[in-house]
């Protein structure tokens, strides 16, 4: 074996999974087909549940200090901090679960640092999967060989294709030209025309389109695709990083087949709106890091990576179904302008902006378990903070850097499954390592215990 697992993709989701499994004491290996980490500005933002993990693992600071840029390039960008369903810029961001404002790329970078122990190899894009009884045969230059794999290559993934998995869903409603723009002269205002949309989001720009277009995107197609929403001749004297997507959004039914797993964008795509994709792709890897650890050290059976598409299938679909909704809010058209309206004046009521701000980070977000657990059970626990018996003060992340799980509480306990902390003020609490609560203080925690550790 060269690796335990072979990680498909240093995109954040593979080197956030690489350094869980090496946290959990096994041997990732990341095969990653660029030779340098891209710079495409793709995400901005990083939701409460994402930002939660990333702190747990000590990278608070290093995502504070970003944050501080990134919100002021938001206000500048959208002329608002707030969030945002189908670009209505109403939600308030809940203080007790932040989010973080970062570039993909900067993102992407601090998770390279925190995996600096893990062995990545660019210029190695993989081009056949082949499992057996053993473990799994990797093609990328040459042969390589893990007890497992999983593909964090993106929404194109090349190891959801290889390994056959189905990928049902529903086609794009909206396509999108965009690119990084700089024009000279007038620019007309960004906003929704009769026939499209013309939107600007910081050196991003772009504009809807009426139908598939397969061809690469031009400079001429852009000034011509402008002229046609606003009726404005616009001179484009730079057009870069230019693609076209569309909001197709699609999930595979079964994250797992055999040997083989799916993460993140290779696991599920979606329209961009709402800034959800990093939040969902991120839990993925914390949800299935700890469970292939705990498997290959031999503490659990094969079948306890069956938990991984129970609990990750329904966030995914929840994420698909909101940015479903936001693509019919963004559609064309008087009778979509009108239901806009609604939901505008919907979302001033404070507890429905509450209901968007929760549906847009998760938070709500519930895995079931097979046995009895009263709320909030099942849910990820936020940064609570906690008082020990001798009166200091901590926070929830400041005791989750080895990886194991947590028992918060009062008593004297021995319990050598996971990391005991004493709490007066919170608990008693069963934390898992990816931080979802797996008992809350009613009876005894030993089912959870044992269906854990
Ligand atoms: C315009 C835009 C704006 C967005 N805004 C937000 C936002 O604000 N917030 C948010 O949360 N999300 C946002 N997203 C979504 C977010 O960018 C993705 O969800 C995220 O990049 C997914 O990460 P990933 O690691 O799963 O995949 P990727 O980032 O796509 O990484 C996949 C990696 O796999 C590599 N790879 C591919 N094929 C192979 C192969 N055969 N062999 C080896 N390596 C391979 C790729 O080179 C890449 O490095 C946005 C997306 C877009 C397009």
């Amino acid at each position: 074996m060269d690796a335990d697992v072979i990680v498909v993709g240093a995109g954040p989701v593979g080197l956030f999974l690489a350094a869980e499994l090496k946290l959990a004491g096994v041997e990732p290996l990341v095969l990653e087909r660029l030779k340098t980490p891209s710079e495409e500005p793709k995400a901005r933002g990083l939701g409460a549940l994402a930002t939660e993990a990333l702190w747990r693992r000590g990278l608070g600071e290093q995502l504070a200090k970003a944050d501080v840029e990134g919100t002021k390039d938001l206000a500048r960008d959208h002329g608002s901090t707030r969030g945002h369903f189908a670009n209505i810029f109403k939600i308030v961001p809940r203080e007790d679960r932040p989010r973080t404002n970062i570039w993909q790329p900067e993102l992407e970078r601090v998770l390279a640092g925190h995996a600096a122990g893990v062995r990545v190899l660019r210029g190695h894009g993989v081009t056949a999967v082949e499992s057996d009884v053993d473990g799994v045969t990797v093609t990328a230059e040459k042969a390589w060989r893990a007890k497992y794999v999983v593909g964090c290559d993106g929404g194109r993934s090349t190891v959801r294709k290889l390994a056959g998995f189905e990928f049902p869903g529903t086609p794009a409603l909206l396509r999108t030209i965009a690119g990084q723009v700089r024009f000279a002269g007038e620019v007309p205002p960004a906003g929704r025309y009769p026939g499209g949309a013309f939107l600007h989001g910081g050196s991003m720009v772009g504009t809807t389109e009426p139908a598939a277009n397969p061809e690469p995107v031009t400079t001429a197609d852009f000034a011509a695709s402008v002229r046609r929403i606003t009726g404005a001749d616009v001179v484009v004297e730079e057009f870069r990083e230019e693609r076209r997507f569309g909001d197709q959004a699609r999930q595979v039914p079964g994250y797992r087949r055999g040997r083989v797993f799916l993460a993140g964008d290779a696991a599920h795509v979606h329209s961009p709106s709402g800034g959800q994709g990093l939040n969902l792709g991120l839990l993925d890897a914390a949800n299935l890091g700890w469970k292939l650890g705990a498997v290959l050290r031999g503490e659990k059976p094969e079948t306890f990576l069956d938990t991984y598409t129970r609990e990750r299938h329904p966030a995914g679909e929840a994420v698909l179904r909101n940015t479903r909704a936001q693509s019919a809010l963004l559609a064309p058209g008087p009778h979509v302008d009108a239901l806009r309206e609604i939901v505008a004046e919907v979302m001033d009521l404070p507890e429905a902006n509450r209901y968007f701000a929760d549906l847009l980070s998760g938070v709500r977000d519930r895995y079931d378990f097979p046995y009895p657990a009263p709320k909030p059970a099942g849910e990820h626990c936020p940064d609570v903070e906690i008082v020990d018996t001798d009166g200091h003060e901590s926070r929830l992340h400041e005791h989750t850097r080895t990886g194991r799980g947590l028992l918060l509480t009062s008593d004297h306990v021995t319990e050598p499954r996971v990391d005991v902390v004493s709490a007066t003020n919170t608990g008693p609490l069963l934390l898992r390592p990816d931080g979802v609560i797996a008992w809350a203080g009613e009876g005894s925690p030993a089912t959870a215990l044992d269906t854990w550790f």
